[in-house]
């Protein structure tokens, strides 16, 4: 007999994998997703699966230290869906942070995977590193750390979640806006293709609708003790052509004369560039603008100049939402992508997170009150 009843609202990675999690652990599980499920931020990531190299840098240590966990389980129970792959880290003479604070780093990293990973950080030469990377620019290249991180296929580990949601049990209406929430465990769904609206209660309601868990709150009048920021971040995906061969690495470098951090990532047999990250509203579509064209065609110039005019003639752009847990707008790059958990009555409300931590996630909101059987 199931334990209860809750309705999800959000059909992203976090609201699947939370979804999923209720069901295996014996809840009668209903979610709600206004458009597609997948169709929003999680389909418009960096593809990582990944502790985030860069977090330590601003001492979010536990943050990554169970990002790698979850990098590691992924890559195990999923093979089919994620590989692991090998990066470089290029040390150019004029750079920001100097080659021994990513050595601190990387050696940081990999001792926080405890052992679960390919191999660990290794320091290369410049005639090692070109002959890994003939197309990588060589002015001022004093040599490459190289090191692992994981990589998902994320559109097929996404559907393969949802597929485990399913099969668990859970029942997933698309197409169904949720205008409203109460304490009480109520919806007020809008059914976008008749326009019906629709009531429903549960004994549990779980918002989690990634950037747009706060709107929800604020649009039922219920305060929201977070404050969510909204980064938007963009991409450009860029095919090879018959002279210009996919690298098999991929690189973390700096975005040139600035401390952000950029990725040129071999993706399902394109190059994927990114990300950008500018502050954005709501109401704003959520697209690439052309400072941010202009900064990812930089970073591309800078480091892989071949690559230059195939992505002016024949790139593609895609942009995502990121909402951020942040006390200051000052530096969006710093701030913590950690979660947090909001809970009114007989409403949780899910913020933040990470691709890579959604499974983490639901896990630990499941564990809690009151779906572990505490008031
Ligand atoms: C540019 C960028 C790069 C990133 N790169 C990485 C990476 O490499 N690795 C990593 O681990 N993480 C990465 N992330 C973070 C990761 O993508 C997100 O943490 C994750 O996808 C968030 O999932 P979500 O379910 O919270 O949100 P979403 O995927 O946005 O899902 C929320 C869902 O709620 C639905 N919804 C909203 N309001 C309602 C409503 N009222 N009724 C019904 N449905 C509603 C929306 O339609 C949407 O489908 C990146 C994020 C961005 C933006």
């Amino acid at each position: 007999m199931a334990l209860g009843h809750v309705g999800v609202v959000g059909g992203g990675v976090n609201g699947l994998c939370i979804a999923w999690e209720l069901a295996k652990r014996g809840w009668d599980v209903q979610l709600f997703e206004r458009g597609h499920c997948l169709a929003q931020t999680s389909s418009a990531s960096t593809k990582l699966l990944h502790g985030g190299l860069r977090y330590l840098e601003q001492g979010h240590l536990a943050l990554v230290a169970e990002s790698l966990r979850e990098r590691a389980s992924w890559l195990r129970e999923v093979p089919q869906h994620a590989h692991w792959l090998p990066l470089l880290l290029p040390i150019y003479r004029q750079q920001h942070r100097p080659a021994w604070q990513w050595r601190a780093g990387l050696g940081l990293y990999d001792g926080l995977a405890l052992g679960r990973l390919p191999g660990f950080a290794r320091w290369l030469r410049p005639d090692q590193v070109l002959e890994l990377y003939p197309q990588l620019s060589t002015e001022g290249l004093k040599g490459a750390w190289q090191f692992w991180d994981g990589q998902m296929d994320e559109q097929a580990l996404g559907w393969w979640v949802l597929d485990q949601a399913q099969r668990a049990g859970v029942e997933i209406h698309e197409g169904c806006d949720v205008r409203e929430v109460t304490t009480k465990g109520e919806l007020t769904v809008q059914t976008s293709a008749n326009g019906i609206t629709s009531n429903h209660a549960f004994a549990w309601v779980v918002n989690a609708c990634g950037p747009w868990a706060v709107d929800l709150l604020e649009r039922s009048e219920i305060p929201s003790s977070v404050q969510l920021d909204l980064v938007r971040g963009s991409h450009l995906l860029v095919p090879p052509s018959p002279a210009l061969a996919l690298p098999k690495h991929g690189l973390f470098v700096e975005v040139p004369s600035s401390r952000r951090i950029a990725f040129l990532l071999p993706y399902k047999g394109e190059l994927l560039v990114g990300t950008t990250e500018e502050a954005q509203s709501l109401n704003e579509p959520v697209r690439v603008s052309e400072a941010e064209q202009k900064q990812l065609l930089g970073v591309l110039e800078h480091y892989l100049p071949a690559w230059l005019s195939m992505a002016q003639q024949q790139g593609r752009w895609f942009s995502g939402l990121r909402p951020i847990i942040v006390r200051s707008r000052a530096d969006l790059s710093s701030a913590s992508r950690e979660a947090d958990v909001q809970r009114d009555g007989r409403l949780l409300s899910v913020f933040g997170g990470k691709w890579t931590t959604a499974r983490s996630l639901a896990e630990q909101l499941v564990n809690r009150a009151p779906f572990n059987g505490q008031p």
